[in-house]
């Protein structure tokens, strides 16, 4: 168990509260909030609002800012994820020389 403050001091992003409502303990350092519960209220909403939002990314992806935001995401992305989305390639690549040989034959 990790205490608020003992998460606060090592700067952890989460500690173990008390229970919240759905019996969650994980919860955010920064504000309190459940973690659980606040993944699952975003769900709701983009399954509830899902044209709204589709709407509202078309738009802010047309803005200088939105498209930089969106290149720092995947740039961060891909150098965390470097690995998987070479072997990824890789395995794409041989799947499709396999495929390939299948036509020659
Ligand atoms: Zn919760």
């Amino acid at each position: 168990m990790t205490t608020r403050q003992e998460a606060l001091a090592s700067g952890l992003r989460y500690y173990n509260g008390k229970p919240c409502k759905q019996g969650h303990t994980l919860r955010y350092t920064k504000n309190h909030i459940c973690v659980q519960c606040a993944k699952d209220s975003t769900k709701t909403y983009f399954k509830e609002h899902r044209e709204q939002v589709k709407e509202y990314m078309k738009t802010y992806l047309s803005t200088e800012e939105g498209r930089e935001n969106q290149r720092r995401a995947y740039r961060n992305w891909y150098s965390k994820n470097r690995d998987k989305v070479c072997a990824a390639q890789r395995e794409r690549y041989y799947r499709n020389k396999e495929k390939d040989n299948v036509k020659v034959v």
